[in-house]
Order: structure tokens, then sequence, then C-alpha cells
């Protein structure tokens, strides 16, 4: 192949493939991500999500029909740091011919947490700090303007009211966590996916796995927890829809057999959102619900 061909060759694969299409066609790796494109791009783009709900994206692989809609996509936005962990090689090979774009990038590093024995990375979860999860809207519209300048104004319009009723959101969930009797607010679940939520809201936070999922847990992890459960008198810990929950079932046993009743508090939205066509199914309904199981199961369970 000669030198001219190979030039050629590339201009041609970096030309949008929009052009022949009326509306860009964006790809997300995760929920959360498809539905802040939605809210920003309405009815100007098409939306496809890769994880649907209950799908862990730690341990998710891209299937052929995922390397078709990625080839296919004009623009790909995924979490990064690290979330997207097993598919780390198909963006990196996408990025070569199109935009691919982490919505975590350009967060300053003082607002993310590198959590001890995590390697020294930084832990994914940004979204559960609705504040935070705004400079990742920022960010998505940013792309989008840039994209497709002639909807730019409208994208800008979409964003900032999304950006208010992430506001709303953000002092709601603050409001609710403080009605948690503050020695109560401790949250453990079967994963640390929630380490910027305690952070931002003001609660502890412990799960079984680490940050991310690939190491499983193990009867030692169980034994912390439960010794932290017993000798703080914790009443409630939580399962999660988009990971094993066999650990939290079994630090539960273990509490029994010591005579503490630890009762499960519900089951939180942790990597995934809930299915399509619910409430739950979008982002601002899984922070709600979350927040809500919180609160109910520490509250309540303080009083008795
Ligand atoms: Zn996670």
């Amino acid at each position: 192949m000669t030198k001219y061909m190979i030039s050629l060759l590339l201009i041609l694969l970096v030309i949008p493939c929009y052009a022949d299409r009326d509306k860009l066609y964006v790809v997300s790796t995760t929920g959360m991500i498809a539905d802040a494109l939605e809210n920003v791009g309405g009815d100007l783009i098409t939306v496809d999500s890769l994880m649907g709900p209950g799908v862990d994206p730690h341990l998710y692989k891209a299937t052929a029909n995922d390397t078709k809609k990625l080839a296919r996509a004009d623009i790909i936005f995924y979490n990064g740091l690290h979330l997207e962990g097993k598919m780390q090689k198909i963006l990196m090979t996408m990025s070569r011919r199109k935009i691919v774009c982490a919505i975590t990038n350009g967060i300053p590093e003082s607002k993310l947490i590198k959590p001890e024995g995590f390697d020294g990375l930084h832990d994914p979860h940004i979204w559960f700090n609705v504040s935070l999860w705004q400079e990742a809207v920022k960010k998505i519209t940013g792309v989008l303007c840039g994209v497709d300048q002639k909807n730019a104004q409208a994208y800008q319009k979409n964003s900032e009211a999304y950006i208010k009723k992430l506001q709303t959101l953000h002092s709601w969930a603050q409001q609710q966590i403080n009605l948690i009797p503050q020695k109560s607010r401790v949250l453990i679940t079967a994963h640390d996916a929630f380490g910027y939520m305690g952070k931002a809201y003001g609660f502890e936070v412990m799960g079984l796995q680490g940050v991310s999922t690939v190491t499983e847990s193990g009867i030692k992890d169980i034994e912390r927890i439960v010794q932290v459960i017993v000798s703080r008198n914790i009443k409630a810990i939580f399962e999660e829809t988009s990971v094993m929950n066999k650990g939290v079932e079994a630090v539960i046993e273990h509490c029994k057999e010591l005579g503490h009743e630890v009762k499960m508090g519900g089951s939180l939205f942790s990597d995934a959102m809930g299915e399509p066509g619910t409430i739950e199914g979008t982002y601002v309904g899984m922070v709600e619900h979350n927040v809500k199981t919180i609160v109910r199961a520490l509250s309540s369970t303080d009083k008795e």
C-alpha cells in the first residue's frame, strides 16, 4: 500500500459518519451516561447504552453486537477511571478513528477519591455525588456542542435545565441524609460503590468487596464487616442490584450466630440503573430510590 493510499484511508476513517444521518448516533457504556445524554441531547440525538439494568461494569466485556454499535457510533462516551476495566482495549482501538470521551476526564483531582488498596487509582463511582455528576453533564454538553454546532444552543439550553434539576436533587439528598441520627450514618454494602456519596452527604461507607468487584469477597472481609456491625451496633446493611450479594447474606448469618440482629435494609442501585420505563430507570430516580431506602432503614432501626 502506498503512502498516498494510507493517508486517504485515514482521512476516510476520520470523516464523521453522521454526515449521512439526520441525527448523531451516540453510544455510552453505562445507563447513567445514556440518561445524561438523553437529557442533554433530547430528540436531536440517538442514544444507545451497552450495559443494561443489573449489569456490573467492572466485569463487563463487549459483545460482538456491542463492537458493531461502537464501530457505527459518531461519538462514544464512557465513565473512565477504570470502571470499564475489561473494555479498555476496544475503547482504545475506537479512539483512533472517532471521538471517544471519558466523562470523568477533566474533573479536578482534588474532587476525586483515591481509596486505600486500589493500587493508587481513583474511585470511578462519581455519579453518587450529584454535584460531581453535574461536571460530567457539562463535559457531555461540551462535546455534543463541539461536534454538532448547529444544535449547540439547544444542547446548552437542555443542559442548563437538567443541571437545575440536579441541583435540587443534591439539596434534597443532603436534607434526607441529615434525618439519620449521626451515630447511625454507616452504610454497609456489597462493594465499595458509595464512597463519593458518603463524602458528599456525610456518612461512613464500607463495602464487603473493594472498589472493583473483580476480586471476590472472602471470609476475612466477612469477618471484618461482622466485627464492625456487632461492635457498633449497626442494624441494617444493603444489597446491590448489579453485583453478587452472597457476602451480604453471609454477614447477616454470622451476626445472627453472634446474637446480633442485623437486617437487610433493602436493595440499592449501585453501578446500574433500574429497568427502562420505571422511575429507577433514570438517574434522578435511582438516586431518589437509594436515598429513601438508606434513610428508611438507618433511621427507623435507631428508634427500636
Ligand atoms: Zn462498582
